[in-house]
């Protein structure tokens, strides 16, 4: 039997559009584990007003005071934000160290934190229909956004690396999705085997948007494979969330 012929798009047009950098004094409104690992801050207050974010993918800066007086500052995905109730919702990655995973476990309602930010938001062209994201805890943030916010006529597969079923998130979407979930400890966090693994028995249907995330060197590798299928030009966006054995660090790639 022949395939039937699929007309190739043009590459989507992302959109780039600039904020007013704005630092913001939230207070904490609410606290859940979504997962054992995965910690989850509601947090609001007046400063709220005016806050934009227009892609999943987005981050705010989260600032942090510190020992030696210099600020620290970590990004984080706006995971949701409501306007009608004044909320803003970020998902925390539990890991060993650092000061934001520090704040977030210890975290008390009513406690306060300063952000800055989203200072942009990069916006695929609504005319991608199938995308294939892929990431690690870091990760799953957007990820959920994105499958969230997506419409009826959209098709996702997600592909995440997480330390065990235990950590695995339900989306509520209108679009079809097949959320594909792979396993390896912590530990291995920078080893993209399972990824890789997983990514194999998918195939990459053509005008499909590829979008990672993960620690860089998993990032790196995931890229390298999509693009050893022959991912045309313009449908990858692939970052570093993260890099084993280095605070405050991310990589951008393409
Ligand atoms: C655009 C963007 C959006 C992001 N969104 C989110 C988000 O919504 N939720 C989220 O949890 N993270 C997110 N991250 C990742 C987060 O910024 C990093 O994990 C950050 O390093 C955490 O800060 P920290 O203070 O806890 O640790 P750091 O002080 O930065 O690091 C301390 C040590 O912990 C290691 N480490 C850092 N992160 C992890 C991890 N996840 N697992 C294991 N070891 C780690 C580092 O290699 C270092 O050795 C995002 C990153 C980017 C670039």
């Amino acid at each position: 039997m022949t395939r039937p012929t699929v007309t190739l798009k043009k590459p989507p047009h992302i959109e780039r559009v600039r904020h007013v950098l704005t630092r913001r004094t939230l207070t904490v409104s609410a606290i859940e584990y979504v997962t054992p690992a995965m910690l989850r801050i509601t947090l609001g207050g007046e400063d709220l007003a005016g806050f934009t974010s227009l892609s999943p993918d987005d981050h705010v800066k989260i600032l942090l005071p510190s020992v030696t007086n210099e600020e620290e500052r970590r990004d984080y995905t706006p995971r949701r934000y409501d306007v009608q109730t004044g909320s803003l919702v970020i998902d925390f990655a539990l890991h060993d160290a650092g000061p934001a995973t520090h704040w977030a476990a210890n975290a008390k309602v009513g406690d306060e934190l300063q952000i800055g930010g989203p200072r942009g938001s990069a916006i695929i062209s609504a005319d991608v229909k199938r995308w294939l994201l892929i990431g690690d805890e870091t990760a799953l943030p957007a990820i959920g956004r994105r499958i969230e916010e997506a419409a009826a006529d959209e098709v996702i597969t997600s592909l995440v690396a997480i330390t065990g079923p235990q950590e695995r998130q339900v989306f509520e979407t209108k679009a079809t999705l097949n959320a594909l979930w792979t396993y390896r400890p912590l530990a291995a966090g920078n080893d993209a085997a399972a990824l890789l693994d997983l990514l194999k028995t998918i195939q990459i249907e053509p005008n499909t948007f590829v979008w990672i995330a993960a620690e860089a060197a998993v990032t790196r590798a995931l890229r390298a494979e999509v693009e050893r299928r022959g991912l045309p030009q313009g449908w990858l966006k692939a970052a570093g969330y993260w890099v084993k054995g280095k605070a405050d660090s991310h990589e951008t790639f393409a």
